[in-house]
């Protein structure tokens, strides 16, 4: 089969409902998008994040990044809204505020060199290179991609951020109930 375009994608949850751990959603989220991969699925850790720019209280962050590629013929929009109708099949609102808490969050990180910056779709993602737990886990999974429009790998952004300290730790066993 030919060859398509290397996608990144940010997986985070920070709302466990009864039925569905946080840890347990973004497993599932995983496993939902090994699912849309032509080839070369590629899932990292879970990572435990402290929320950034939500409520005071708002609950930590459990994430990870898939990377695969798609088979040629797919769109960075029609990726778009696979990823919605995953998040709206987690129970998360159509209409929703920013940085709210949120059963689940897929973010289209990077679709080959594909590059568009509008308020509906902005790729590579604008903030993904600020973002520990974003470049943590895709480290594990591409840590020599070059990130598209610029000539540093993901791990050398990775680096040159300042260091995480506690907000941001490889889930563990004690976080199994998150
Ligand atoms: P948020 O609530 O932060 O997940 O933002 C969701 C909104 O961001 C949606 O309306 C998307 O259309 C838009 N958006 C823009 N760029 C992206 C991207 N790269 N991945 C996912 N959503 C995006």
């Amino acid at each position: 089969m030919c060859r398509g375009p290397l996608v990144l994608v940010a997986v985070g949850s920070n709302i466990a409902t009864t039925d569905c751990s946080r840890g347990d959603r973004v497993r599932s989220a995983l496993a939902d998008l090994r699912r849309l991969a032509a080839a070369g699925f590629q899932a990292s850790s879970l990572w435990r994040s402290a929320a950034v720019g939500g409520p005071d209280d708002a609950a930590d962050y459990v994430n990870a990044v898939a990377a695969f590629r798609v088979a040629p013929t797919v769109h960075p929009w029609s990726m778009l809204r696979a990823l919605q109708r995953l998040e709206r099949r987690a129970g998360r609102p159509t209409r929703r505020t920013r940085n709210t808490p949120r059963t689940l969050d897929l973010d289209l990180l990077t679709f080959g060199d594909w590059h568009r910056d509008s308020v509906l779709l902005s790729v590579p993602h604008p903030q993904a290179l600020a973002r520990h737990f974003v470049l943590q886990p895709a480290s594990e999974v591409a840590p020599g991609l070059l990130w598209p429009g610029t000539e540093r790998t993901v791990s050398e952004w990775l680096a040159a951020l300042p260091p995480a300290g506690d907000d941001l730790r490889r889930l563990n066993a004690a976080d199994e109930s998150l």
